[in-house]
């Protein structure tokens, strides 16, 4: 694996690009994450796609799925768009990107518009398919301090 091109599309070697990251360094921007999950996706790491979103959403995601749609589809690359840092809030960012994959209906794009959150140094994806064990009174997930009613709620 080590001379492995990362899927991410970055040119570089896997052990040099993303699989630093499913290796267990903090990724240090959400572009970065952004682009380490769709790795994680082409190498079927769903572990790595589960700790990468937002811990409050972990138990809700359906690992079988993710494998089963990781392993059958073919990962064919990946274009990020814009990753967009919001002013005063270094907590949040925005990636926009177009994957693309092959599975027996054929070959996809889909572009998507990403919400992140970072919350003690580490970037998690906020998946919009998943639901939020998050109390309106629970601290918020970008660790500002403030309860999720007063802070980010309106991201989810
Ligand atoms: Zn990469
Ligand atoms: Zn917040």
């Amino acid at each position: 694996m080590n001379s492995t091109a990362c899927p991410c599309g970055s040119g570089q070697l896997l052990t040099l690009c993303c699989g630093r990251y499913h290796a267990g360094t903090a990724p240090a921007s959400a572009e970065a994450l952004m682009r380490s999950r769709y790795s994680a996706y082409a190498l079927g790491l769903v572990d790595y796609l589960v700790r990468s979103t937002l811990p409050a959403q972990q138990a809700g995601l359906d690992q079988e799925a993710i494998q089963t749609w990781s392993l059958r589809s073919t990962w064919l690359g990946l274009e990020v768009h814009e990753a967009q840092l919001i002013e005063g809030e270094p907590q949040h960012a925005y990636v926009t990107f177009t994957a693309h994959w092959r599975d027996d209906g054929g070959e996809h794009s889909h572009r998507e518009r990403s919400a992140f959150v970072r919350n003690n140094g580490n970037w998690y994806f906020i998946d919009p398919t998943v639901e939020t064990k998050l109390g309106r009174n629970d601290p918020c997930p970008c660790s500002s301090g403030l309860k999720f009613k007063k802070c980010c709620a309106s991201y989810f």
